[in-house]
């Protein structure tokens, strides 16, 4: 018998430098996706570099185009007083805070700031927070918890999702604006949770509608319910003067225990923020975890979102500006034909085309005849509902507006003609 008494040691794994990340399948299919892209000659609208400020119009790789892809709302990026506002700032105070505001990072302008943005929403009080997505999170993640219920439109924000994944609340989802569907389901489920919250969106970002805020303000009063409103893309857009939803039904602010907004679109800066009662927000301060454990708002962002708040309320006339844009793009999308789903026509206008790659295809186009304006493609969306969004902003123009509209109807139109690209491959 030659077999050795002891089976010999395993040999050692090869070492390596660290893990390769082709490994995960996820990994691989996105890869798969982009290779198959770049194969059918379709180029990738995501990530491309804007060479200065994004507008009515923006420079891409020194060319200029009509712009629909930025949040710049009422036009405040880029303004004078608030670039001046930023330099002034970084100046006096430096670049960063170097600290969370409960240790060393507190300076007069987050006070400022949060005095502001109070006011523009008619609450107490307001607290910002470095990032629109991480406020969610925090503010749903740190006020709900395991035995309560948190009851959520289907097309809400990601940021508000990963919230209510954090609390540990029961989630569910109503269909789409379907206020009926969450009165039946306050009605089933109230009894069995200590507290709920209702988020809503003040205008949302994937159709562009908006829900009818008396009727949630009246359900959530009947079922002693909390109540969140995401106005990401109804501050500065909605009302007679940009004070969001609550303006423009004519509901009292203070009905409603959250108004969450992000910095980063009517106010041209980053960050976002809580406003609502002084209780609520002192308590956020001293102990969200996304506030207390985060480095405060940066100088040059505060003082930029204060000055363009403080424009906001100076200059109505970009509200107006921009309703009337909406106004008028939603119009002549509709005469032309194309699909705009449910967009009351504010701030964004879906034009649907029906499948992923045909939106990517038209978005190309639309590049090439000097036009930016991005896919929505599955899973973001269902495939059937893939969508180019167009972003409307106070700086547009109506001339501007119409060729827009046209060229998209007519490159669409060209799209369809063509078969979709996975056909013309195989042809
Ligand atoms: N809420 C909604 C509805 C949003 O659309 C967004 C981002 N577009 C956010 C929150 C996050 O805001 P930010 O990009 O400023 O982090």
């Amino acid at each position: 018998d030659r077999r050795p008494a002891v089976a010999a040691a395993p040999e050692p794994a090869p070492r390596r430098k660290a893990f390769d990340f082709t490994e995960l399948p996820q990994v691989r299919q996105l890869q798969m996706q982009r290779a198959a892209a770049e194969m059918m000659g379709i180029g990738n609208p995501f990530f491309r570099p804007h060479d200065g400020l994004a507008a009515g119009t923006t420079t891409i790789d020194g060319k200029v185009y009509d712009n629909f892809a930025s949040y710049n709302y009422v036009g405040l990026n880029g303004h004078p007083e608030v670039v001046e506002a930023a330099r002034t700032a970084v100046e006096t105070y430096g670049v960063s805070v170097s600290a969370s505001r409960v240790v060393a990072g507190e300076r007069p302008i987050h006070r400022e700031l949060e005095e502001a943005l109070a006011r523009i929403h008619g609450t107490e009080a307001a607290v910002v927070m470095v990032s629109g997505h991480a406020t969610n999170v925090t503010t749903i993640g740190h006020m709900m918890n395991k035995g309560d219920l948190i009851l959520t439109d289907q097309l809400v924000h990601n940021s508000i999702a990963e919230g209510a994944r954090l609390s540990g609340a029961t989630r569910i989802n109503f269909p789409h604006d379907d206020l009926d569907a969450l009165e039946r389901l306050l009605a089933e489920n109230r009894h069995k949770y200590e507290h709920v919250l209702i988020i809503v969106e003040g205008l949302y970002s994937m159709d562009g509608d908006f829900p009818d805020l008396r009727r949630v303000v009246k359900l959530k009063q009947a079922y002693d319910a909390w109540l969140l409103v995401d106005e990401a893309h109804s501050i500065g857009v909605l009302g007679a003067t940009g004070r969001g939803i609550a303006e423009h039904y004519g509901v009292d602010p203070n009905e409603v225990e959250m108004w969450m907004g992000t910095l980063s679109k009517t106010f041209s800066s980053c960050g976002g923020y809580i406003a609502g009662s002084r209780v609520l927000c002192e308590y956020l301060k001293a102990t969200a975890p996304g506030f207390v454990f985060s480095v405060g708002l940066s100088p040059a962002l505060t003082a930029a979102a204060t000055r363009s708040a403080e424009l906001l309320e100076r200059e109505p006339e970009r509200v107006a500006r921009l309703q009337a844009n909406g106004q008028h793009f939603l119009k002549a999308a509709k005469a032309a034909g194309l699909d705009t789903g449910p967009s009351a026509g504010y701030s964004v206008v879906p034009v649907i085309v029906g499948d992923s790659i045909g939106a990517v295809t038209l978005s190309n186009r639309l590049l090439e005849r000097g036009i930016n304006a991005l896919p929505i493609i599955f899973p973001a969306v269902a495939e059937k509902a893939a969508r180019l969004r167009f972003f409307i902003t106070s700086e547009h123009t109506f001339e501007q507006i119409d060729r827009v509209v046209a060229v998209t109807a007519e490159e669409l139109a060209a799209v369809r003609a063509g078969g979709s690209a996975v056909e013309r491959l195989i042809q």
